[in-house]
């Protein structure tokens, strides 16, 4: 076995406006039960993107500093810590962003994604991210293997595409369903793909960038409006006999999807809300009580999700193509941030090379 090197790569984040790319920072090392990977790649997720613009939630609740930032990353088994199971060396893997307590209320329920304590990769100092040569699994961590010959373009998505999951887990689709989802990002299109595997009577995706509709199009959705373009709502509710859509996911992150997404829904209708906001919403919320009587539900993370994502991206169930087309090395972070933030070159997914 080849004696791993003492210090790495890594881009470490000091404050929001302090990110300095080391060159020989130390590598973490294996304690019992934890795994320590040789980081293949990582995405660049819109929540790394936030934090480096100093989001203030980010920066004074949630971050520990310094921290290596990226929780979308494939890597491979390098070093084994005492009593690991279930993992050799040279195994393909990947992690759930959550690093769960074991010992809160909602980690002994089950609940783990909820975690009170709440380490997510890439945003505290114990559970440095994937944007480094070598990465530390901790002994809690949801690590998974992957097929050793998957493109990284694909298995860059699998975490960003378990979010999706859950969201649409949580909108419970049936085969009746009228589904609108607003927003086709990277985690609107993974989104598209799997409620398109729940066969709903009509999939229609919202987003401002025509070539985000023509991706979802390909992915699954019957129907792709342009909220810029056409009355969303008023269409809607030409489909629908005045009534609505039956269920609408929000998957931008914009305080005006939220309000288009009430203005459309049925009464009784299911709204699912996922974003990060970069604003408050303001809105009647008599809309959900008195007028409607909705089921408005959150949705967080990617609990349970993983085993079937991986699958599904390896059969080609769910699409894949085209979302994760641009690899830039570490070196280039400052511009892959810049990428993934204002969608360059109709790009989603943007994926770093330590
Ligand atoms: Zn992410
Ligand atoms: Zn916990």
């Amino acid at each position: 076995m080849t004696k791993l090197p003492d210090t790495m790569k890594a881009l470490v984040a000091y404050s929001a406006d302090h990110y300095v790319l080391e060159t020989d920072w130390p590598r973490p090392v294996a304690g019992p039960g934890e795994i320590i990977i040789k980081v293949e790649a990582c995405g660049v997720c819109a929540g790394d993107v936030k934090a480096k613009h100093g989001a203030e939630r980010f920066w004074k609740d949630f971050i520990i500093a310094p921290v290596i930032p990226g929780h979308e990353f494939v890597g491979h088994v390098a070093e084994l810590g005492e009593g690991v199971t279930g993992f050799a060396m040279g195994d393909r893997v990947v992690s759930e962003q959550i690093v769960p307590c074991g010992k809160c209320r909602f980690c002994t329920t089950g609940k783990y994604w909820m975690c009170e304590v709440h380490d997510i990769y890439g945003f505290r100092d114990r559970v440095n991210g994937g944007m480094a040569e070598y990465m530390r699994l901790p002994a809690n961590a949801r690590t998974f293997k992957i097929p050793q010959n998957m493109p990284i373009e694909k298995a860059i998505l699998i975490e960003p595409f378990g979010c999706s999951k859950h969201a649409v887990d949580r909108a419970d689709i049936g085969l009746e369903d009228i589904v609108v989802i607003s927003g086709c990002g990277t985690l609107g299109l993974g989104m598209v793909g799997i409620a398109h595997l729940k066969n709903p009577k009509l999939l229609i995706a919202l987003d401002m960038q025509d070539n985000r509709l023509e991706k979802a199009k390909e992915f699954g959705a019957d129907l792709v409006w342009n909220p810029g373009k056409v009355d969303v709502v008023s269409e809607i509710s030409k489909i629908t006999e005045g009534y609505g859509c039956d269920i609408y996911i929000e998957a931008t992150g914009h305080s005006a999807s939220v309000a288009q997404g009430m203005a459309m829904i049925r009464k009784l209708g299911r709204f699912v809300g996922f974003s990060v906001f970069g604003a408050p919403t303001t809105l009647d919320w008599s809309v959900i009580g008195d007028q409607k009587e909705l089921d408005v539900l959150g949705s967080h993370l990617s609990p349970y999700c993983f085993p079937a994502v991986i699958d599904w991206i390896d059969k080609d169930k769910i699409g894949t193509a085209g979302v994760a087309k641009h690899i830039l090395p570490l070196e280039d972070w400052e511009k892959a941030y810049q990428m993934a933030e204002t969608g360059a070159d109709g790009g989603f997914k943007v994926i770093l090379k330590p």
